[in-house]
């Protein structure tokens, strides 16, 4: 059921975009999610269209999804990397001690009106 909660917050956020530029038809929406996430697309697709039904500028918008990339900190060299996957190791020192710093499930990267 999280994306439920997930859809929710994401029409929300298009609510506003929609006010603050005046939009009166969405097109399409573009989404990255992180390799962390739980999450399925279709899920949110289906809720989407769900939620949308009855409000003329949201509803039919396609919706584009896109595997993000995880960003990595590390606390040996101090510096940053990303990669598609969980790693375990720096890719520049080999350093163990590595954090992942962005834990964004989802987020919207681009809108089309
Ligand atoms: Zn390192």
């Amino acid at each position: 059921m999280h994306e439920y909660s997930i859809t929710c917050s994401i029409i929300e956020i298009l609510y506003d975009l929609i006010k603050k530029y005046n939009i009166k038809k969405l097109k399409k929406v573009s989404f990255e999610i992180s390799p962390l996430a739980q999450i399925e697309p279709q899920s949110i697709e289906f809720y989407y269209n769900f939620m949308t039904k009855e409000n003329g500028t949201l509803k039919g918008a396609g919706l584009e999804f896109k595997k993000g990339k995880i960003k990595f900190e590390c606390k040996t060299c101090g510096k940053y990397f990303t990669s598609e996957n969980l790693i375990s190791n720096c890719i520049y020192c080999s350093g163990e001690k590595i954090k992942a710093t962005d834990i964004d499930d989802i987020k919207i990267i681009s809108i089309e009106a």
